[in-house]
């Protein structure tokens, strides 16, 4: 074991969250487990594995290398492309038998010159555009977009369509009438294409599935909670649904800073008094944020311990005053039992998301099974 800059991963906590959400969500909805982004910094084919023993058979990533390296490791089912993927990877996405999001009309066209090519149909699913502005056809027209995705089901494999709410999270007034807009909006072009009896309609997120499953959809798209952190900071999560990561770090030195002498880049941090600092082999290499410096904390032994200057690449360094006997080699917790992903990110202004999505390749990842421990 290598004690530098490590995650502890309980995939059962991810695999309990699921079990809740599931009982959360109405039974004519099944979820889709979001794992872009490397299943938000948890290791996206660990996620998917543990997932899948729980009975999920549908996947949702960014883009084509995150979908086709669910391939290889051996995951089964629908992966969708959640994005925009090159047309000219069109043979990959059809050997890898990936489902690719129509970002627009002009999208399908040209990854439909490219499945000539090809020796059989793609899958896709076309993107709505309820008011995100961000891809999909406009759903302000919804007997265009029913149109559409008539005329493309008949050229490609078409499995569906869906939307993104992009305020579910919020619960002020304004932000509850546009999501039920967007949702009605989805609803319309849902009508249109009864018919083609789609198996894939789908709208909500985490956000969406806590408040808005009054929908068409017949999928729910999950990332965040099942990560078990809130989709906005002032949202409550279901009973029971908690964080399945820690990032744990090391002591590597304790030493005494004298009153008014300076620490790290930039001088940025002066002692008003004489304090014991430590320096933590964690740095914004390993994707600490370097808006942490001189804002957040982190916690040894039970204690907090502020970040003291600059964070560097591979260090930084903490105000550790008043922690008794702490001593090169005691374990750091970055995020962990006292301090969420989302409180961590509360501090400086970001969310949880990003936070865990910046942990990088080089912090080692650990599988543990704490639920299973505890209850043993
Ligand atoms: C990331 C993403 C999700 C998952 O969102 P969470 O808030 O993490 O549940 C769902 N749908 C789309 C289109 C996304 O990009």
């Amino acid at each position: 074991m290598i004690n530098r800059s490590w995650v502890e991963i309980d995939l059962s906590q991810i695999k309990e969250n699921y079990r809740i959400y599931r009982k959360q969500l109405p039974q004519d909805k099944k979820i889709m487990g979001v794992v872009k982004a490397d299943a938000y910094g948890h290791g996206d084919i660990m996620v998917a594995k543990a997932l899948a023993e729980e009975g999920c058979s549908d996947f949702a990533v960014s883009n084509i290398s995150e979908a086709s390296g669910l391939r290889k490791a051996g995951i089964k089912g629908q992966i969708l492309i959640l994005g925009y993927t090159p047309v000219n990877c069109a043979s990959m996405l059809y050997e890898n038998d990936i489902t690719q999001a129509l970002v627009s009309e002009e999208y399908a066209e040209a990854l439909l010159k490219e499945q000539e090519k090809l020796p059989g149909k793609l899958k896709v699913q076309f993107a709505l555009d309820t008011g995100m502005n961000r891809i999909g056809l406009d759903a302000d027209d919804p007997v265009g977009c029913g149109r559409i995705i008539r005329k493309y089901a008949e050229k490609f494999e078409l499995t569906g369509f869906f939307t993104h709410l992009c305020v579910a999270d919020t619960d002020t007034e304004e932000c509850v009438e546009f999501t039920k807009g967007q949702i009605e909006k989805f609803r319309k072009t849902a009508q249109e294409v009864e018919d083609l009896k789609l198996p894939y309609v789908h709208c909500l997120n985490s956000a969406g599935g806590m408040w808005y499953n009054d929908n068409p959809g017949t999928f729910a798209r999950l990332g965040i909670v099942l990560y078990g952190l809130k989709p906005d900071n002032e949202n409550t999560l279901p009973d029971g649904i908690r964080p399945a990561l820690s990032w744990k770090s090391t002591v590597a030195m304790v030493k005494e800073i004298h009153k008014g002498e300076t620490v790290g880049y930039g001088r940025t941090y002066r002692a008003a008094k004489t304090i014991k600092a430590a320096t933590i082999p964690t740095g914004y290499a390993d994707g600490l944020l370097r808006r942490t410096s001189n804002l957040s904390c982190v916690y040894i032994n039970g204690y907090k311990a502020p970040i003291i200057g600059r964070v560097c690449m591979d260090q930084f360094m903490a105000d550790v005053t008043g922690i008794p006997d702490i001593r090169m080699g005691d374990e750091v917790e970055i995020i962990g039992e006292n301090q969420t992903a989302d409180e961590l990110a509360a501090q400086i202004g970001t969310i949880g998301y990003e936070v865990l999505c910046n942990i990088s390749k080089r912090v080692e990842r650990r599988y543990i099974d704490l639920i299973h421990f505890k209850n043993t």
